[in-house]
């Protein structure tokens, strides 16, 4: 019987558990490689030498697409990331492409990818790393914008070939399903580091990171792992207990504050709609959209929008129809847009808690980075100013 198959959970920070991890550490890294080896994934762009092969052990890799890579991993999936990342090497073939770049094109890459802070931070590297050889330590990642020890590991290990472990979300799962960890992943994360650490194979750090990441994306996934096949069965401790898919153990989680939010697309008489750019702070920092915000409690939505384009644009509008109404979640909030078209009356439109504000051909928002919700407002305003129909206003 492995020393996790217990009827007692064990505490992941305990010196105990990490010693017996350490000890079963040569058989699992075994059973690992050699099952990644036959099913795991091998042909991920990035981790491929020039020629197209597979890198050797201990072969160098250009680290330029990986950073790239990892940055867009951090919070999306590898099928949803790959299209942009071809695109992004096609545009900005090397760091110092990338830093040359203006930020409107860079965002505009991203656009459709979320959480716009990640390409404004790898823009904001690549001028830092501009000219400077590449790091082979934690620290010379850890100094870039948005670089945490999990990517940063990610990046050393793939590019070099270096022993240093990562602990994504998908590491946290397998790991916490292994040892069977009674506490949250997060709050208990030094012993999942060390974890991460007594398990990579010093000899193979680059096959054993990404063997353990292709683990956790294709066995041991959120729901229904696939234990049957997995290289790790005699050794997992909440496989041996029936019930892997309760871990990792979560906190009691709050339900999502939901807001709704007015947006005014307004239309000036040459036919041109206000757009404005949003400051370069929060998760779509950079962004352009629709002006709108928050509708005060018992306040009528078209009141809403009036008075949001008064405040943040000084100018006075007639609220027209509804546009369109959609709703859309983030991880920390849920939003509902409801989206009136607008009549500009008056004023000269200024950017009052924006960077610019700017008026354009309807044709033209393409060429504009919009959130993922504005996009769906967009199609919205082009359906309905198709030729013969008239907009009407307020
Ligand atoms: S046996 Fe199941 S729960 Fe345990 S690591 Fe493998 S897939 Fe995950």
């Amino acid at each position: 019987m492995s020393p996790y198959q217990r009827p007692a959970p064990a505490r992941v920070d305990s010196a105990k558990a990490l010693g017996r991890l350490g000890e079963l550490a040569p058989e699992l890294r075994a059973a690992l490689l050699a099952w990644w080896h036959a099913h795991g994934r091998h042909q991920i762009p990035w981790k491929l030498t020039a020629t197209g092969e597979p890198a050797s052990p201990g072969e160098r890799l250009d680290p330029y697409p990986i950073w790239v890579a990892e940055v867009m991993l951090q919070q999306t999936q590898l099928q949803v990331v790959l299209p942009y990342w071809r695109r992004w090497r096609a545009a900005f073939p090397s760091v110092e492409a990338l830093a040359a770049a203006g930020e409107h094109d860079v965002l505009l890459l991203w656009q459709g990818l979320g959480y716009y802070s990640r390409a404004r931070r790898l823009h904001q590297g690549a001028r830092q790393l501009r000219g400077q050889p590449w790091s082979r330590d934690l620290e010379g990642w850890l100094a870039l914008p948005g670089i945490g020890r999990s990517t940063a590991g990610s990046i050393l290990s793939s590019a070099f070939d270096l022993p240093f472990a990562i602990l994504d979300g998908n590491v946290k799962r397998v790991l916490a399903r292994l040892t069977r960890s009674p506490r949250p992943p997060a709050r208990v994360l030094a012993g999942f580091w060390q974890m991460s650490e007594l398990l990579l194979d010093p000899r193979r750090p680059r096959e054993f990171n990404q063997a353990l990441m292709d683990l956790g994306s294709s066995l041991c996934t959120p729901r229904n792992p696939s234990c049957g096949t997995c290289p790790w069965q005699g050794s997992c401790a909440a496989y041996a207990a029936g019930d892997p898919a309760s871990y990792p153990v979560k906190d009691a989680s709050k339900p999502l504050p939901f807001q709704v939010i007015g947006v005014g697309v307004v239309l000036n008489a040459a036919g041109q709609v206000l757009i404005d750019q949003r400051l370069n702070e929060g998760l779509l920092g950079g962004m352009w959209e629709f002006p709108g915000g928050k509708q005060e409690p018992e306040e009528p939505i078209e009141a809403t929008i009036r008075r949001e384009l008064s405040e943040e644009l000084a100018i006075e509008v007639a609220v027209g129809e509804e546009l369109i109404s959609l709703e859309h979640a983030y991880s920390h909030k849920r939003l509902r847009f409801v989206v009136h078209l607008c009549r500009w009356l008056s004023g000269e439109p200024q950017p009052l808690a924006s960077q610019q504000v700017r008026w354009v051909d309807p044709q033209e928002l393409g060429a504009y980075p919009f959130p993922a919700a504005n996009a769906k407002i967009i199609a919205a305003l082009l359906e309905r100013l198709q030729p013969g129909e008239s907009v009407p206003a307020a």
